[in-house]
């Protein structure tokens, strides 16, 4: 029923050219919940993650948010609709001090509500503010991640979106980035994080569905999905 369903692919096609990355691909994620999309390099897991987000076309099926068709809606009327990403690499903007790579997730925000978001990841993460002046692109992988999360909080979206959070990042800076995902899931956000790296991804969510090569090999609990998503983690 749309009550207890945030977001919902029915059947989700993305084609680039000849290539099917994704193939009638269904997943549902509840308010709240976390959803983990688990595959190797090339299972089709950033097709998903921007076809959400409407940064890649839809060649086939619906996406539905909140009971509402947004399959063919820009990426800007998705974002203002509580849906946000923090995409594969991060792409944090190296010259940009930390505190306005957080604040340009928030740019049509009213400034009350953008000194609210600032003073929350404050308290949250202590270290980016003792850096706030400093350039992204002066911090570690594993803090530029917390920054591209932080960006993408910044407006309280109802859904996240994260491609490859954990990707080139030392075990340290995977927990310091659990952490903070953690710090999301308790604001009541929900979240769908598409990773490779199968063990630490399974240990933030409630279900997950395994991919390969476009298409669902397993959905269910984590329990569920389990040793599928371990035996697709190459790395
Ligand atoms: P990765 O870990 O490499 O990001 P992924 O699971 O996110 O892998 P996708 O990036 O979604 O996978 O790619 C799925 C398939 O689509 C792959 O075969 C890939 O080569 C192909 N593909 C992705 N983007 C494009 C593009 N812009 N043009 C052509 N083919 C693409």
């Amino acid at each position: 029923t749309p009550t207890d369903t945030l977001l919902e692919l029915d059947r989700l096609d993305v084609r680039y050219g000849g290539v099917h990355a994704v193939q009638e691909l269904s997943i549902r994620v509840r308010p709240g919940e976390t959803v983990v999309l688990i595959g190797a390099n090339g299972a089709g897991k950033s097709s998903v993650i921007n076809a959400i987000m409407g940064l890649v076309p839809a060649a086939g099926g619906q996406i539905r948010y909140l009971g509402q068709d947004i399959t063919r809606s820009s990426p800007a009327s998705r974002a203002r609709a509580g849906i946000r990403i923090s995409p594969e690499g991060r792409r944090v903007f190296a010259h940009l001090s930390i505190e306005d790579n957080i604040l340009s997730g928030g740019y049509t925000l009213s400034k009350a509500k953008r000194d609210e978001a600032l003073a929350w990841m404050y308290e949250a993460f202590p270290w980016l503010a003792a850096r706030r002046k400093a350039p992204a692109g002066t911090l570690s992988g594993g803090q530029q991640q917390i920054v591209a999360i932080a960006r993408a909080l910044t407006a309280s979206p109802k859904l996240l979106l994260l491609d490859e959070p954990f990707l080139g990042l030392s075990p340290v800076a995977i927990a310091d980035t659990s952490a903070a995902i953690r710090l999301v899931q308790e604001r009541g956000m929900a979240v769908l994080i598409s990773e490779q790296m199968a063990r630490p991804a399974l240990k933030l969510a409630d279900h997950g569905h395994v991919l390969r090569t476009g298409t669902l090999r397993r959905s269910g609990t984590v329990a569920e999905i389990r040793d599928l998503a371990l035996s697709e983690d190459y790395l």
